[in-house]
């Protein structure tokens, strides 16, 4: 009898849901809910648009601006001192609204900033536990295994945001960056993060910046936070998205075009007709992965559907706020972008990125072919969907129109299928509105709140170690062992749509638009266009109180933090000894690295996250995904001390152990991917004070100034084939090192004729140090300089 009434009721939600297709929300007449409280969450309209016309006056004679500039210009350290911007060489100095934090990255923040001596952070500050849950039995289970696995690291960041005064988001509450567009981000506002996803708020039109967590402290410690003035892609989107693209297309679309490295030192703005067509939660979509082409941050201007999304999540108090300050919001007219895409969302059909890298751009039309050439075996293991890429309402009721349709048929997939939502509060409201239910009745497996499976949390058991694979996904990263581990599984990036019903054919040359498959009854089935509501008719549920943050006004002084004496996964921090005054001599090349080297080569994550908070401990990943040029392999270089080979992180610690300090030699682009400040705390702890790559990314770089390290580049690009493995170079430059003035490098390498005689020669570097990022590194780091500054000021 239960069972018949289960069966019943589960007949009614799938009835329910399938009318509710039948018409797109107007979004007027959605249910307004009880406003809460947003008094730390409104920006200060009124005085960043009086900033914003003190410089807009003084520096441009008040010439137009587009929306990014203004934004970031209104949130200038003083708009009444700087007297001149040049976008791609002035550092800007700016004081964010607000920081945001995940528990891995976090660790080394909270571990630095209690250095600081402060008694609470300076903004608004937050921290969400999502990178640590892995993915295996699903939801709540994994939570709570992670909740015994992690405890030493969520009771530290619990207990440090208890006395600093920072918000609080437990493990399962979900992923920081939906977390913060369902309740921080705000038109208008500057925050930063320590993620490199952040940009995802851009969606609700914040600058939202990724960061390493040197600047986080900075922010915390009402320091002034540095970015150079970016220079503004600006993307016009015409035209409506048909039936089957969504906004994800255009970001892989414009991932293509644009390429990983595109938007280095930019930051993408949105314009044209076609942004008010799209979801505010689309549009976080897109900015989410800007991060891909190496965008600074993407935005889009107030409209219509952010007042709608704001309404929905509690925030009208920040609408009307931002409805009267509509102008602020948007660029100007005329303004100058210097550098115009133009997208067409009528002709943009889906498209699948990968693998290895999201920019490999295929449109779906074509992906077959690709496949067939490539000679990739027609199998999708896995399909996985949600993330804090796309896990919307309006994805989730899109995806579940589709697995309505094929239930109906009784098609099932035939590769593994799971999604993540990215919050309590979807998770909760998918359950209410029935789409729970039909996702798990095709077999659809709900996992944890939390990051999973997009960053390594995932365990799989349906592959051999190394098999090689395919998986497709909606996540924003795609690179190699990203998301379990295995260097032979090709990842590939998709809409949640597409990822859905190409898992139901479990074919990688299955084009859903013209391709069919077979129902229960033999005949053929083809899916029709998914459909689904933006923003749920009912209002969101809200998630369960217990993942409600923790409140906080103020910080407890008195409140202990939290670390075992005997951890393996929390470490206090020692600071990095000043720079010694002298140019550098006898400094060893530790590896010559060839082409890419993400964060990930870097600093890999995967089972290494737990390290997070022990320096010690997580150094032994230092660069054991890089491939080195003199001997083709990964993670294999000479130690010339000993005449063997070693790892990376072996030999190291044997040039640390004896004194010998080293430099890595890199090719374009290094430290691309997350904003992994572990990347440069690292080699630093390990012993390197210099860089010298053909180009750097930008979080990175920033990130190996802020530790202390020298980031050089090559003034002639051909000059990295002039260095190997095991040169000893010295410096010419250090000492008077100034903003703009090139470092000699001074090479001494044995003669490749004859091994007993040596060579020596020059080459010139550059680099991009500030005068204050040149006090970082005589200090030793930019965390010494803060310490320094706040001992003479409570002296
Ligand atoms: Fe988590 Fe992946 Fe989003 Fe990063 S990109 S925050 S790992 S879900």
């Amino acid at each position: 009898m239960a069972q018949t009434q289960s069966i019943n009721q589960s007949r009614l939600i799938h009835l329910n849901f399938r009318r509710s297709l039948a018409t797109i929300t107007d979004q007027s007449k959605l249910p307004i809910p009880e406003p809460k409280d947003c008094s730390k969450i409104t920006p200060n309209y009124a005085k960043l648009v009086e900033n914003l016309s003190i410089v807009q006056k003084r520096i441009f004679g008040g010439q137009p601006l587009t929306l990014a500039e203004k934004i970031l210009y209104a949130h200038l350290w003083n708009p009444k001192e700087i007297n001149k911007i040049v976008k791609g060489e002035t550092y800007l100095q700016l004081k964010p609204d607000r920081v945001a934090m995940q528990d891995a990255s976090s660790q080394t923040v909270i571990l630095q900033f209690m250095l600081a001596g402060m008694p609470e952070t300076a903004v608004p500050t937050s921290i969400h536990c999502d990178h640590l849950i892995e993915a295996y039995e699903g939801g709540d289970k994994d939570v709570k295994t992670a909740e015994v696995t992690s405890k030493e690291i969520f009771d530290f960041l619990k207990s440090a945001s208890e006395k600093y005064g920072i918000e609080f988001w437990k493990p399962g509450s979900g992923i920081i960056h939906q977390i913060v567009l369902e309740n921080y981000a705000a038109p208008g506002a500057l925050m930063i993060g320590t993620d490199s996803h952040t940009p995802n708020a851009g969606g609700l039109g914040t600058i939202a910046i990724g960061v390493g967590g040197a600047d986080a402290v900075d922010a915390m410690a009402d320091i002034p936070w540095e970015l150079k003035a970016p220079k503004i892609i600006g993307v016009k989107l015409i035209g409506k998205l048909n039936d089957w693209a969504s906004p994800k297309d255009v970001i892989l679309h414009l991932a293509g075009k644009l390429t990983v490295r595109g938007g280095t030192g930019h930051i993408i703005e949105y314009f044209g007709t076609g942004i008010e067509t799209l979801s505010c939660t689309g549009m976080a979509t897109i900015c989410n992965m800007g991060a891909e082409v190496g965008a600074t941050t993407s935005v889009f201007p107030f409209t219509s559907s952010m007042h709608s999304y704001l309404s929905a999540t509690r925030r009208h108090p920040v609408a009307k706020q931002a409805t009267s300050y509509a102008s602020y919001l948007k660029a100007d007219v005329n303004a100058h972008y210097d550098q115009i895409i133009e997208i067409n969302l009528s002709e943009l059909e889906p498209h699948i990125n990968g693998p290895f890298t999201p920019d490999l751009s295929t449109p779906l039309s074509k992906f077959a072919d690709f496949v067939t050439k490539n000679g990739w075996k027609d199998e999708i293991k896995a399909g996985l969907i949600g993330s804090c890429t796309n896990s919307s309402y309006q994805d989730m009721s899109r995806v579940t129109s589709l697995v309505a349709q094929a239930l109906d048929k009784g098609v099932n997939p035939k590769s593994d299928f799971f999604i993540t939502p990215g919050s309590d509060q979807i998770r909760a409201t998918m359950e209410r509105d029935g789409q729970t239910e039909i996702l798990q009745k095709v077999g659809g497996r709900v996992l944890a709140n939390a990051c999973g499976p997009c960053i390594g949390q995932w365990k799989r058991t349906d592959i051999q170690e190394n098999e090689e694979n395919a998986i497709l996904t909606s996540f924003n990263r795609n690179f190699k062992n990203r998301n379990d581990g295995n260097p032979s599984t090709m990842n590939f990036l998709a809409s949640p749509e597409i990822v859905t019903a190409m898992t139901f054919a479990g074919r990688l040359t299955f084009n859903p638009l013209t391709d069919t498959l077979v129902d229960k009854d033999g005949k053929p089935f083809q899916f029709s266009s998914p459909s689904g509501d933006e923003l749920p008719k009912h209002g969101f549920e809200k998630g369960r109180e217990f993942y409600e943050p923790t409140q906080v006004s103020a910080g407890n002084p008195s409140t202990q933090i939290v670390i075992p004496s005997d951890s393996n996964r929390l470490q206090l921090l020692e600071p990095f000894p000043i720079w010694h005054g002298s140019e550098f001599h006898g400094l060893r090349v530790l590896i010559k690295v060839k082409g890419k080297c993400t964060t990930d080569h870097i600093s890999a994550a995967g089972r290494w996250l737990k390290f997070k908070g022990h320096l010690e401990n997580i150094s032994n990943n230092t660069l054991i995904g890089a491939l080195n040029a003199d001997n083709e392999k990964v993670n294999v270089v000479r130690n010339v001390l000993t005449g063997e080979d070693g790892s990376i992180p072996e030999v190291a610690r044997y040039y640390k152990e004896n004194n010998i300090q080293w430099i890595v030699v890199a090719d374009h682009n290094y430290g691309e991917g997350s904003a992994r400040e572990h990347a440069a705390l690292q080699v630093r702890y390990l012993g390197c004070p210099i860089i010298i790559a053909r180009s750097f990314a930008r979080i990175h770089e920033t990130n190996l100034k802020k530790q202390g390290v020298l980031p050089l580049i090559f003034k002639n690009d051909d000059d990295y084939n002039l260095l190997s493995g095991g040169d000893i170079i010295s410096t010419v430059g250090i000492i008077g090192l100034e903003p703009g003035k090139d470092v000699t490098i001074r090479i001494r390498k044995e003669k490749s004729d004859d091994k007993k005689k040596f060579e020596e020669f020059d080459i010139l570097t550059k680099h991009t140090m500030s005068e204050n990022q040149i006090e970082w590194f005589v200090m030793g780091s930019a965390l010494n300089l803060i310490a320094s500054k706040q001992k003479s000021t409570s002296i």
